[in-house]
This record gives structure tokens, sequence and C-alpha cells, in this order.
């Protein structure tokens, strides 16, 4: 199974740090477990390209990244709690800025 597969069987469970941190304390069921076991695999597999949500804590590959790392954002729906759309422009800056939709993925394919 490559990176890819994995991260679409991650995304299909709903995986963010909040659900594990909030089952930690009231039981873990077997299908964090398995979310888990596939983050901890992802994550030392990609720790490089992989960015967690400043809003809601979900790890992406893909994002918006707010000047230079300060924030990370995986949807438009996280980083307009944050910022309007007329606000994100002004940083984005037309690509001259240090804000900008990215994708960190660099998969290694086995
Ligand atoms: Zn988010």
């Amino acid at each position: 199974m490559n990176v890819k597969e994995l991260i679409n069987q991650l995304k299909s469970l709903k995986v963010n740090q909040a659900d594990f941190v909030a089952h930690d304390e009231t039981g873990i069921f077997e299908k964090d477990i398995i979310a888990l076991e596939l983050a901890i695999k992802i994550i030392e597999e990609n720790k490089d390209n992989m960015r967690v949500c400043s809003d809601c804590g979900k790890l992406m590959i893909t994002g918006y990244c707010i000047e230079n790392g300060l924030e990370y954002y995986c949807s438009d729906e996280c980083l307009h709690k944050h910022y309007t759309n007329e606000e994100y422009m002004n940083l984005y800056d037309d690509g001259n800025g240090d804000s900008y939709h990215t994708e960190w993925e660099n998969y290694s394919y086995e």
C-alpha cells in the first residue's frame, strides 16, 4: 500500500487530532486505533511534508500556508474563519506574498 492510499483511508475515517485527545480520556475505539496506526505511519513517512491545520487540527498535505508558516489552514472553510477572501488575497499578493495554497506532498512510492 502506498502513502496516497493510506491518506485516502485516513481521510475516510475523518481523523483529526481533537478526536484522539477526546477519546483518550473516554476510551479509544477500534476505528481510532486503526486511524492512529495509519496516522503514525503516514507521519513517519511524510513528516517533512505534512502540516496541521491551525483551526481544526487536521493533518494536511495540501492547504493554505499563511505568512510563511505562521498559520496553516486545510480548507477554505478553516481559512475564512480567520481571514476574509479579501484579506487572504492581500496576503497572497498575486503570488508575491508569503501566503499561498500549496501541496506539501512528496510521496515515496514503494
Ligand atoms: Zn482545518
